[in-house]
């Protein structure tokens, strides 16, 4: 069995074959830092949360690199809008961004680049793009890529030649398929806007060009998987392919993957069309960080995913049923023989998960498979037909998988559960970087004879005496 994953460019279902044996190197287009990330925005990071962890389990090893757009046309409107520098805007976005995600679960990227740091990379690349003639400078100082002089153009989004503009240029950042023209590499400076002096001229870098620089530089000329949202195949992605291939003369990406939109209301979720949920607004509504984690990753990443207040119900109650039957297996005893027939059990469904996961990542594939086995599991607690070492196995099983889905929770053995509510809400607290409430939750499992401790791995408890109340 192989992972098969479907590539935009080619527009083929194939198998992952690591450019480096045993390794893959994947880069996720991250936010661009001049607003509230949305859970649109979520999805599209999620989906390579899944395709990472995925990757992992199946014992190969990832490198991830999600970078942060802190320069572009949005950020420079965003921060003159309200008022204060770039630097300021997009610290404190990203600050929160990098909070929502860890509430999301999602696996923290082992490289995190930001555009304004790789200046000196993105200005190397214009210079050789330049050298070899596939971009001109203008009069005000900009330098644009002259999309006739790559051959390539445009087969990622499958536009006709016939339609792209040859000679004329278009400015924006973002710009349609009725807008197939020179793009810009590097825009001249103009008052107001931040600019760098460097050997390519003063101004700034096009939105394009960060994420070829910074993809290249981290993973290398070539690398394995880029994913982000559908709607950056064109321009964004397109164009880092004409830069990178044309700077280098390799190939740039072996695997394209796009996700479908997540849609509110019947549209894609957009900051443009006002309809966007946040994460924070929907924690304080009550809404569970791990259901929201399950509705934003268990459809297909594929398939449009409509978010409403009817999925992330059904997400909390799907979270409920593998809670409560984590929670039965941690409290299940029974003196008797092994249940012969369970391996087969965990093992059909370790095979269905993985088939399905090996599907192009059928996420929805996958967690059917292991609610397959919980209703198994749920019959066989109830028939009291298990052992207590066959519980222990069921539960260690379901966890194995959570490796890759990430939306279960390990029961905290033999703590009742009010305290083991203080130790998430704890959590939860320390994740928003709240620590007038992390250090009064511990005040409060001190009195329940709890210690907690924070390791580089997170919280750590332990029993230092009975409980100061009965
Ligand atoms: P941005 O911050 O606009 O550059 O977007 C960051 C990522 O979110 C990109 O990969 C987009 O394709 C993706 N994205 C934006 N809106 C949605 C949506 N409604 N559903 C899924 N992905 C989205
Ligand atoms: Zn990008």
């Amino acid at each position: 069995m192989t992972l098969r994953l479907h590539d935009t460019l080619s527009g083929e279902t194939r198998p992952l074959e690591p450019l480096t044996p045993g390794f893959v190197g994947i880069y996720s287009c991250g936010p661009t830092v001049y607003g509230p990330v949305h859970i649109g925005n979520f999805r599209s990071f999620l989906f390579a949360d899944i395709l990472v962890r995925y990757v992992r389990y199946r014992g190969l090893r990832v490198k991830w690199v999600m970078n942060v757009t802190d320069v572009d046309d949005k950020i420079i409107r965003g921060a003159a809008a309200a008022g204060v520098g770039i630097g300021e805007l997009t610290e404190r976005w990203t600050d929160r961004f990098l909070t929502d995600a860890r509430i999301l679960g999602m696996t923290d990227p082992d490289v995190v680049p930001k555009a304004t740091e790789h200046i000196p990379q993105i200005v190397a690349l214009i210079e050789e793009l330049s050298r070899r003639g596939h971009a001109y400078r203008t009069d005000d100082g900009s330098i644009f890529y002259q999309i006739s002089s790559w051959p390539g153009y445009g087969r990622l989004a499958r536009l006709d030649p016939e339609n792209m503009r040859v000679g004329e240029r278009v400015e924006s950042d973002e710009y349609g398929k009725d807008d197939v023209r020179d793009f810009a590499l590097w825009k001249g400076p103009k008052r107001g806007e931040p600019s760098w002096s460097t050997e390519v001229g003063e101004g700034r870098p096009g939105w394009h060009i960060e994420c070829s620089a910074m993809s290249m530089t981290h993973l290398g000329q070539t690398f394995d998987i880029h994913t982000g949202g559908v709607d950056l195949i064109f321009p964004h992605h397109e164009d880092e392919i004409a830069q990178s291939e044309a700077a280098t003369g390799k190939e740039f990406v072996r695997t394209w993957l796009h996700c479908a939109f997540l849609q509110m209301a019947g549209r894609k979720m957009a900051k443009s069309a006002g309809n966007i949920a946040r994460v924070d607004e929907l924690l304080e509504r009550g809404t569970p960080p791990r259901a929201l984690r399950y509705a934003l990753i268990s459809v297909h990443y594929r398939m449009a995913l409509a978010f409403s207040d009817e999925s992330l119900a059904a997400a909390a109650s799907a979270v409920e049923r593998l809670d409560n039957v984590l929670a039965a297996l941690d409290s299940y005893s029974e003196e008797r023989e092994d249940d012969p027939s369970l391996d087969d059990v965990l093992a059909n469904g370790r095979r269905s998960f993985e088939e399905a996961l090996d599907d192009d990542l059928n996420v929805s594939g996958g967690l059917a498979a292991v609610f397959e086995v919980v209703r198994e599991l749920n019959r066989r607690i109830g028939a009291r037909s298990l052992s207590t070492a066959d519980a222990r196995r069921a539960a260690d099983f379901l966890l194995d998988l959570d490796r890759v889905l990430g939306v279960m929770s390990a029961p905290t053995r033999k703590l009742e559960s009010d305290v083991a509510d203080l130790l998430e809400q704890r959590a939860a607290a320390r994740a928003a970087r709240d620590w007038a409430a992390s250090d009064r939750l511990r005040g409060v499992l001190a009195d329940h004879g709890i210690a907690v401790e924070d390791t580089r791995d997170g919280q750590r408890w332990r029993r230092v005496g009975e409980p100061s109340r009965a």
